[in-house]
């Protein structure tokens, strides 16, 4: 329905169900929508990936007890993770991918690795 191009504002001649002027504007249209969410997941996407490669580093055997300090020398960042997981007794594991980590007392953390999806 729209009179104008949503890309270039240009009037509209023809079809009265057409958007945008031709294909270009069209594509840049929708090439600036997914960009802007690209930038987001890839910084997201990132920001994971990186602590997945942290706690994998940390946790070699698949069960380790490590400072939060150790976590954060290497660049871990708390503000993402990919899933939860909580226990019968109400303890809440976080992880990045397969590689999760449980707060324990003190500044303490306990990974882990856990392939189940
Ligand atoms: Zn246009």
């Amino acid at each position: 329905m729209a009179e104008f191009c949503l890309e270039c504002g240009t009037k509209i001649i023809g079809r009265v169900d057409k958007k945008f002027c031709n294909d270009q504007c069209r594509n840049d249209y929708n090439n600036r929508l997914n960009k802007d969410e690209t930038e987001f997941m890839v910084k997201v996407n990132r920001a994971l990936r990186k602590n997945r490669r942290i706690l994998k580093a940390l946790n070699p055997k698949g069960k380790a007890k490590v400072k939060r300090n150790e976590m954060e020398t290497e660049g871990f960042n708390f503000k993402y993770f990919t899933h939860v997981y909580k226990t019968k007794d109400a303890r809440v594991y976080y992880f990045c991918y397969e590689y999760g980590y449980l707060p324990l007392e003190k500044g303490y953390f306990a990974l882990v690795l856990n392939k189940d999806i």
